[in-house]
């Protein structure tokens, strides 16, 4: 008998009708011989109608009141789940994050699972039924509240029980056919992936691709998990998230190509800090009162000008838009001691990223990327690379244009256009 965890993402359950559907999937796991588990995320677009009335009540809401209502979204849907299966003559238990042992940090709105004890589903279980278990919640010991794990946080906490059941297979069910090398919401020729290493995940994800939770493949890789993203309408095959270190899933072949996919996001913002004397341990003062602010510094770029008569350097980084103006402020606060001459601030940027392992032993990468940019007018504001990553800041409105036309440039297309089932992109 082999034990499979099994998520199911919100538009995989936004209605009665996908709500039995999904029930019957489980029953036939279950009828084919398996253990189940599943990690259900909030019907539809819950989660986000829940924030939007939230914002009507008030602009800023107290965090743990935040976490308290998101986690009624998983409540709902875990329990008509459950019913689902009931109905169609199985048994099934559903558990919200707290009774399934998802234990984690007190930092609402991102708390990190700091263990995992599910003593209950592992109970269930071996009186023979399917545990149901809320995705994106937890509960912090310390301070006795409920947590959420970050948006798209249920694809951690199915990734977290599967390591802790020691799960045979972790199935990710969305409303695609799996990873693809863009999101194809945006380009329509994304092709799927038969499999990806969960390095080039881990990059697609912290670069923006929605797919999976950047959690989740960081949790996964770590525990040696593999995962299985595949469509909960669709009967196909997949897409493997592996790590080769620990061999490759049964029936896959490699194919490696040089790049995995583009992804992107437009959730930073650029803050320039002009004129900035160019002299030692300066930036050093500029992204200690960054860091005070607890912002997440992603690109930097500095060049000294040779232009001045006294040398001065540009520094532009990039923070999550969020963050933005706490950093500004906090800057503005330390001219005088930093002797800068201004600072700029840019939100309408937006960052691309084309990921591939092959990066490594592939010259001229960079190369055509750039060039593909630039003859079709998109202009590159800020580069940074990982050794398998490049990422540009281009404008917001160029976001959906890049992608398509590095797609192309890189040879990603498909013959056939991508089948969305179902979702909003929300
Ligand atoms: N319902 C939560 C969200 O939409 C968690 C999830 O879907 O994974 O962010
Ligand atoms: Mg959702």
């Amino acid at each position: 008998m082999a034990l499979v965890v099994q998520k199911f993402g919100g538009s995989s359950v936004a209605d009665a009708e996908s709500i039995k559907r999904v029930a019957k999937r489980i029953v036939d796991t279950r009828r084919a011989g398996n253990d189940v588990v599943v990690a259900v995320s909030a019907m539809g677009d819950t989660t986000d109608e829940l924030l939007d009335l939230a914002n009507e009540v008030t602009p800023i809401q107290d965090p743990r009141e935040l976490d308290m209502l998101l986690t009624a979204g998983e409540r709902i849907s875990m329990a008509l789940l459950a019913m689902a299966i009931k109905a169609q003559g199985l048994n099934a238990v559903s558990f919200t994050g707290s009774q399934a042992g998802m234990l984690t940090d007190g930092k609402y709105g991102a708390a990190k699972i700091v263990s995992v004890t599910p003593g209950r589903v592992q109970k269930a279980l071996e009186q023979g039924a399917i545990a149901i278990v809320a995705g994106f919640q937890g509960f912090n010991q310390g301070t006795g509240d409920v947590t959420t794990l970050g948006r798209g946080g249920s694809d951690t906490t199915a990734v977290a029980l599967a390591a802790a059941l020691k799960a045979d297979v972790c199935e990710i069910y969305t409303d695609v056919d799996g990873v693809f090398t863009a999101d194809p919401r945006v380009v329509p020729l994304a092709r799927k992936l038969d499999a990806i290493t969960s390095e080039e995940m881990l990059e697609l994800a912290a670069a923006g691709a929605k797919v999976l939770h950047l959690r989740a493949v960081e949790f996964a890789r770590r525990h040696g998990v593999t995962l299985h993203v595949r469509s909960s309408f669709a009967g196909h095959q997949g897409t493997f998230v592996y790590d080769p270190e620990q061999g490759i899933p049964e029936g896959i072949t490699m194919e490696e190509p040089i790049i995995a996919g583009v992804a992107a996001e437009k959730n930073d913002a650029k803050i320039t800090v002009v004129g900035v004397p160019d002299a030692p341990g300066l930036a050093a003062q500029i992204f200690t009162i960054v860091a005070k602010t607890n912002a997440n510094v992603d690109m930097i770029v500095q060049n000294v000008s040779h232009a001045a008569e006294v040398p001065r350097t540009d520094i532009s980084f990039t923070v999550p838009v969020e963050q933005g103006r706490t950093v500004v402020n906090a800057l503005q606060a330390e001219q005088e001691t930093l002797g800068f001459e201004a600072l700029q601030y840019d939100d309408q940027i937006a960052k691309i990223a084309l990921v591939g392992a092959g990066m490594r032993t592939n010259s001229g990468v960079s190369a055509k990327l750039f060039k593909a940019l630039y003859e079709a007018g998109i202009n590159i504001e800020m580069i940074s690379t990982s050794e398998i990553r490049i990422s540009v800041v281009t404008r917001a409105d160029m976001l959906e244009e890049a992608q398509r036309v590095l797609h192309t440039a890189f040879g990603l297309d498909a013959e056939e256009e991508a089948t969305v089932y179902a979702g909003t992109g929300r």
